[in-house]
């Protein structure tokens, strides 16, 4: 799957985006490449695979400290838009590409998923923006289901027939909106 794709899917894409801005303002930057996948299992891990490039000032400078000083701008960018480096070390492949672990939890307190419930009675449609917390919750759910309690504790911000008609598995997408209520 795309990083792009991942990205938009669970609501990090203008964070992922600022982030390849700024490392493009780098000089050395030759390309600039994502694994999100962690994210699908709910690992909130970014992943950033970089490549250096030599430029006439690197040159001069010597490949082993224009490297260095490479990665460190690229940390220090990434710690600028709340990423934490992890346990992991840095891997490095030939043709000077960096592979970095970051923590990218920090990034879930801004989130937003768009759930849309459509009434089974008069095919109205609704769209509830789930937020931060609510976000992750609602990935929880969808691997551990009703083993984490009621929805209602679960999404109490949620209305009832947004709740059944998106988010409880068990209704199979019925929902009847206010308008129709029984
Ligand atoms: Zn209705």
């Amino acid at each position: 799957m795309e990083y792009i794709n991942i990205a938009e899917w669970f609501g990090i894409d203008k964070k992922v985006s600022a982030l390849v801005d700024k490392l493009n303002t780098m000089p050395n930057v030759e390309s600039i490449d994502f694994d999100l996948n962690g994210y699908l299992d709910r690992i909130y891990e970014v992943i950033l695979i970089i490549t250096f490039r030599e430029t006439p000032e690197s040159k001069e400078m010597g490949f082993y400290k224009a490297k260095d000083k490479f990665l460190k701008d690229v940390l220090k960018k990434c710690k600028s838009l709340g990423l934490k480096r992890t346990s992991d070390r840095i891997e490095e492949y030939g043709d000077y590409s960096y592979y970095i672990v970051f923590d990218s939890s920090s990034w879930n307190a801004d989130r937003e998923l768009a759930i849309t419930a459509t009434c089974s009675c008069c095919g109205k449609e609704e769209t509830y923006t789930l937020k931060g917390e609510e976000v992750t919750t609602f990935e929880k759910y969808q691997s551990e289901g009703r083993s984490m309690g009621y929805l209602q504790d679960l999404f109490p911000k949620v209305p009832n027939w947004i709740r059944s008609g998106c988010i409880d598995q068990f209704s199979g997408g019925f929902c009847v909106c206010p308008d129709c209520g029984m």
